[in-house]
């Protein structure tokens, strides 16, 4: 395990099981991070009930898709949603929710 308090997600761990987002992975064995939903950088709170377990590909698509509801105001055309998966379009919203009312 990567440890760099600098870095939010460098916290990585290797492992079989799935992420909160998949149930089941090809490769079976991937990488989770732990993702803060209210994004550290944005002034979210560094505890457990603000950190998912997700893997590196889903991590990215909820970075991709909080990065839309930011640009759009928090209204994303259901166009650009069905690009993601149920778990990632809630935990992308949630994060948008919570950085705009600064509050969990
Ligand atoms: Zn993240
Ligand atoms: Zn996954």
């Amino acid at each position: 395990m990567i440890v760099n308090p600098a870095d939010p997600h460098s916290q990585i761990r290797t492992t079989s099981q799935p992420c909160l987002l998949h149930s089941r992975h090809l490769p079976e064995t991937h990488v989770n991070h732990r993702h803060h939903i209210w994004p550290l950088g944005e002034g979210g709170p560094d505890i457990e009930d603000n950190i998912v377990v997700v893997c590196a590909t889903g991590h990215g698509n909820i970075h991709d898709l909080l990065r839309h509801f930011k640009m759009l105001g928090g209204k994303v055309p259901y166009q650009i949603l069905r690009r993601y998966s149920y778990k990632e379009r809630e935990f992308a919203e949630l994060g948008y929710k919570r950085l705009t009312r600064r509050a969990m």
